[in-house]
């Protein structure tokens, strides 16, 4: 997989970047190992603006955001899923401008959560619920709702028809796999939305975090393969010997930055309770467990 990841990306913090003919971004200064150089926001049209994802809550992404949003005739609103650095300056916007959001629906607290990677903001709401391939029309652009349930349960991607454009958000990213961490995340539905965006003809994906990636069909078979290949190895190093998460993550991870370890065990956790589904392996759940194939 690592041939296929682009780390080439300059970040212009407060630049209205144009990124296509109707489509531009404004970066958000959060950069971390899960958001790389930050947040990018999207904003597509003229006077009639379609926002994909306006970021989390810092006061200069906020500010640069509604200067461009205030000499609108109209604003839109659409939400991939619901972490800290996606959907929470929606609230903002809303108080500052009319306008309506957009997104598949609030993050469901589920029972053992962490507040891992960005954190989850548990409190956006859309004004409209958006169905799987539902379309929103604009002036000038057309976006089509895709959901794909994986990364969180609620998160969507949102494809530009006129353009044959698809942001990804966190679904793909071309500079990193993204992470899944259950009980949200799920290995098992994250593979099946992978395969659902082959359904589409978009010819370059923009994701929330990085720059574009311009062979998309390449790209997600690539890694609709590596998440196999993942799934494989954890069968065949289980068939030698019982592992615990810890012991599986410093095998198979031993080339990776140590801070995403933990990133990697939540991971490894997604793969497990994807393979125990299908009966390939049991646990007991714990940490301290060891897992082994039946
Ligand atoms: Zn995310």
């Amino acid at each position: 997989m690592k041939n296929y990841y682009n780390k080439n990306f300059k970040a212009n913090y407060n630049t209205v970047e144009i990124i296509d003919s109707n489509v531009k971004r404004l970066l958000a200064k959060n950069p971390s190992p899960f958001t790389f150089y930050g947040t990018g926001t999207y904003i597509i049209g003229h006077d009639d603006l379609a926002i994909i994802d306006p970021g989390p809550l810092i006061e200069s992404h906020i500010f640069n955001l509604l200067k461009l949003l205030k000499s609108a005739k109209k604003v839109s609103l659409f939400i991939t899923h619901t972490h800290a650095d996606h959907s929470p300056a929606a609230k903002v916007i809303k108080e500052n401008i009319d306008c309506t959001s957009y997104g598949y629906g609030p993050y469901k607290r589920k029972k053992f959560d962490t507040n891992f990677e960005e954190g989850h903001d548990l409190t956006f709401k859309p004004d409209i619920y958006l169905n799987d391939g539902e379309l929103v029309n604009g002036d000038g652009w057309t976006i089509r709702a895709i959901h794909t349930p994986g990364h969180t349960s609620n998160h969507m991607c949102y494809g530009l028809e006129e353009q044959l454009i698809l942001f990804t958000g966190d679904h793909i990213m071309g500079w990193s796999t993204t992470v899944i961490v259950p009980p949200d995340g799920n290995m098992t539905s994250y593979i099946e939305s992978l395969k659902k965006v082959l359904n589409y003809k978009y010819k370059i994906f923009y994701p929330t975090h990085g720059g574009p990636i311009t062979k998309p069909r390449q790209f997600v078979n690539a890694l609709i393969a590596h998440r196999l290949m993942r799934q494989t190895q954890i069968i065949n190093e289980l068939s030698k010997n019982n592992l615990t998460i810890k012991e599986m993550v410093s095998k198979f991870y031993k080339t990776t930055d140590k801070r995403l370890w933990p990133a990697a065990e939540k991971s490894i956790l997604a793969n497990l309770l994807s393979l125990k589904d299908k009966g390939v392996v049991v646990d007991e759940d714990n940490k301290k467990v060891k897992w082994k194939v039946i």
